[in-house]
């Protein structure tokens, strides 16, 4: 019997033309073992000849003011290193039909200058402009190397060569451009053709797509610009499909795996305890509010993501909801990502509670603390606290999801700063429960094409204000030259009630990246500039007790400035605290930016948070629009957007727009967590048309046929299990 067309495309890579056993390994390492993987090793770029100039068309171009890049096919005239003010530069001459252009290096020079040569064929992108000698000059632009026979096919006949990254791995067995091109060519060639179709022919038609073997072909070596559009609207239609499919299979199996528990939702105890709030709830608290009664009313168990921004007073929402689970009888869990936060939490909700104590049937509502690195005893007593239920509400850390905790009656879970806990770890929770109400906080704004896709299994409610009385946050940013006035200005706040943070990035210093730490900082200013006030300091690697005490002395006034590691990121509430300094800001993630700033401004008071940098460079540099940066420019200049960006905005989503952006579709913050496949073609901000229809269909399906038995759905099925077996153990399939 021959093999099964699917069967042959699992050989590995080794079958083909001109791979060897070492070269298999090398691919092996990027994660291509089987012809099929190889197949859908896509290329990075293409070239094509409507977007080439000649040199002198080029020139013409310059001439007439245009700023913009441009793409030059050329041969390597001369190669010349010229010393220029005791520097040497890297200066190559290209030719093409038209006439001569060149490119010059500044850096790396002995690396460039190998890779040109006489006589070879480059297409060149770049920023080109005329150098004070007249000619047309590009510093450090992009290259790919052509055949003479690629450069005549695709000046002469219109085709579009293909441009795969090649990492180091592949480079040292010898394959480059030209190689791999022609391995994978060959592949294309050979196998494509075998590919079985994954999508429905009722989809495929519905959506006026291109099958899977012609997308494949295509997205390699494009018989036309239209067939390369085509087959990448193929792949992402496909991709993001999938991830539908996965997102409306597990929320069809939260919502009809077993009934939830239905919750009276009018509660003396709630309205008490509104009453000892020394604010008003906002207009948006007070909506995201209905929409999770109504959710706890109802017998179908909950499952919601909570959104707003840093600081926009989601722990309050979550405790009203607390309280109405507790009312029924239930037990509420919060679970925090960090122990200072949980512990934070404990504490806040404890003095709230103690306020109550008249109301709840005579007795004190019970907050438990739950977390890692508490005394034997102490635990032991708490856990069976909790399986006794003299715990109401119970607050901890990832320590929660052990084994030995039992709850007596689990009729809610919260789980905070959502982003740093995998779905995985979110399931064993639930599990403690009989089908618990679910709500997932998250202080990561983030766009509504991405939450409709990685929590489209969740129904959201954003809490879209900010409470009445805050003051935006001045950011600034500054070179490391300016540290001195800036500890003067932090010691000139102290006489106004100033707190303030001061952020490193690591705990102790290390040679190997120059990095500052908290602890040599916290002895040295404690000796030098900060010595007249009284400063504190905090980090990882501290016991937990250690790490409470500071806090709690901090929170108490004790210091006027707390020197911290990043422990102090998520979560934390110190409303006299309104001056966050970190240093080295440019080592931090957005988000991560975001969430520190979140620590500062939660009072009425005027808060700063200042960026510091060792680069003096990207201290006084400005971006001016960042919405009309090129992809290349947006990866040159990543750190600097991402610090003038935190100057530019306070507005979370529009940051993690930008972070997005800056990331790629590639790199999602949380799909790792989220068990769903990582999205390689998607653009979760520019794509949202194809991910608004694919889901539409794939929320439909599910809802017709969850157990994939319509003839026309197998197909899925199929695939389902064949490609998506890792994720699918979240959203089981019968
Ligand atoms: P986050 O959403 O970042 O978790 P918190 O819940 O920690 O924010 O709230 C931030 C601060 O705002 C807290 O000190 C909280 O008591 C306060 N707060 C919450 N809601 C309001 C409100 N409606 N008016 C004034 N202050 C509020
Ligand atoms: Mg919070």
């Amino acid at each position: 019997m021959n093999p099964a067309p699917e069967d042959i495309l699992k050989k590995s890579v080794q079958y083909l033309k001109s791979i060897g056993p070492k070269r298999a390994e090398s691919f092996g390492k990027m994660r291509i073992v089987s012809v099929r993987d190889l197949l859908f090793y896509f290329p990075s770029k293409h070239l094509d000849r409507t977007t080439i100039l000649t040199a002198i068309k080029a020139y013409e171009h310059l001439i007439n003011g245009y700023e913009g890049e441009l793409t030059i096919i050329g041969k390597v005239y001369q190669v010349e290193r010229i010393r220029f003010r005791q520097k040497q530069i890297l200066k190559v001459q290209f030719r093409d039909i038209s006439g001569f252009f060149e490119c010059v290096w500044f850096q790396g020079i002995n690396y460039f200058a190998d890779l040109f040569h006489e006589g070879e064929i480059f297409a060149l992108s770049g920023k080109p402009v005329l150098s004070k000698y007249g000619n047309l000059q590009y510093t450090h632009p992009d290259f790919d190397r052509i055949t003479e026979e690629e450069s005549n096919n695709l000046i002469n006949t219109g085709k579009i060569i293909p441009f795969y990254r090649i990492p180091k791995e592949l480079r040292q067995k010898n394959i480059g451009d030209f190689s791999l091109r022609k391995i994978i060519s060959s592949a294309v060639e050979n196998y494509s053709a075998l590919l079985e179709e994954t999508l429905s022919l009722e989809i495929i038609q519905d959506q006026n797509l291109i099958s899977l073997p012609e997308a494949v072909r295509n997205y390699h070596f494009p018989e036309s610009p239209e067939l390369l559009h085509a087959a990448i609207q193929r792949l992402k239609f496909e991709e993001i499909f999938y991830l539908e499919i996965l997102v409306a299979l597990r929320k069809h199996n939260y919502k009809t795996s077993q009934p939830g528990n239905s919750m009276k939702i009018v509660s003396h105890l709630v309205a008490e305890f509104l009453k000892t709030l020394h604010f008003q709830l906002t207009k948006s608290q007070l909506k995201v509010l209905t929409e999770i009664k109504k959710d706890m009313e109802s017998p179908s168990p909950m499952n919601r993501l909570l959104q707003g921004d840093v600081g926009s007073g989601k722990t309050i929402v979550a405790l009203i909801a607390m309280l109405i689970a507790v009312d029924n009888g239930f037990q509420a869990v919060l679970m925090a990502p960090t122990e200072i936060l949980a512990d934070q939490h404990a504490k806040n909700i404890s003095r709230m509670m103690n306020n109550l104590s008249k109301i709840f049937s005579g007795r004190v509502i019970k907050v438990s603390l739950f977390i890692g690195g508490q005394k034997k005893s102490e635990r032991i007593n708490k856990l069976s606290g909790i399986e006794l239920q003299e715990a109401d509400i119970i607050i901890g850390t990832h320590a929660l999801f052990e084994h030995d905790v039992k709850f007596k009656k689990l009729g809610l879970v919260i789980v905070d700063e959502q982003h740093r806990f995998g779905v995985e770890q979110r399931a064993k929770l639930l599990n403690k429960g009989i089908a618990p109400d679910v709500i997932v906080m998250s202080a990561t704004p983030i766009p509504r094409t991405l939450s409709m896709t990685l929590y489209g299994d969740l129904d959201v409610s954003t809490i879209s204000e900010m409470p009445l009385d805050r003051k935006s946050i001045k950011t600034f940013l500054r070179g490391e030259s300016k540290l001195p006035d800036i500890y003067n200005f932090i010691i000139e706040k102290v006489k106004e009630g100033y707190q303030s943070f001061i952020v490193y990035p690591l705990v102790e210093e290390s040679e190997k990246l120059e990095l500052k730490s908290a602890m040599k900082y916290y002895s040295d200013l404690s000796k030098t500039f900060l010595k007249d006030i009284r400063i504190g300091l905090i980090h990882g690697r501290m016991s937990w007790h250690e790490k409470e005490e500071v806090m709690s002395l901090f929170l108490a006034r004790q210091f006027d400035v707390l020197i911290s590691t990043t422990v102090i990121e998520v979560g934390i509430d110190i409303t006299d605290a309104n001056i966050m300094l970190i240093n080295d800001a440019q080592r931090f993630g957005l988000s991560q930016l975001h969430q520190l700033r979140g620590r500062i401004g939660r009072g009425t008071k005027q808060a700063y948070c200042i960026l510091v940098t060792k680069d003096e460079y990207l201290a006084k540099n400005k971006i001016h629009d960042l919405d009309y940066l090129s992809p290349t420019q947006l990866e040159k200049q990543k750190t600097m957007v991402r610090l003038h960006t935190m100057v530019q905005y306070n507005d979370g989503f529009k940051i993690s727009e930008i972070d997005l952006k800056l990331r790629g579709p590639g790199d999602i913050f949380g799909t790792a967590q989220s068990g769903f496949p990582e999205l390689k073609h998607i653009n979760i901000i520019n794509d949202s048309e194809i991910i608004m229809s694919a889901k539409k269909i794939a929320f439909e399906l599910i809802k017709e046929d969850p157990h994939f038995v319509n003839n026309k759905n197998l197909i899925i099925k199929k695939n389902l299990l064949s490609h998506y077996s890792a994720s699918l153990k979240y959203s089981k399939i019968a």
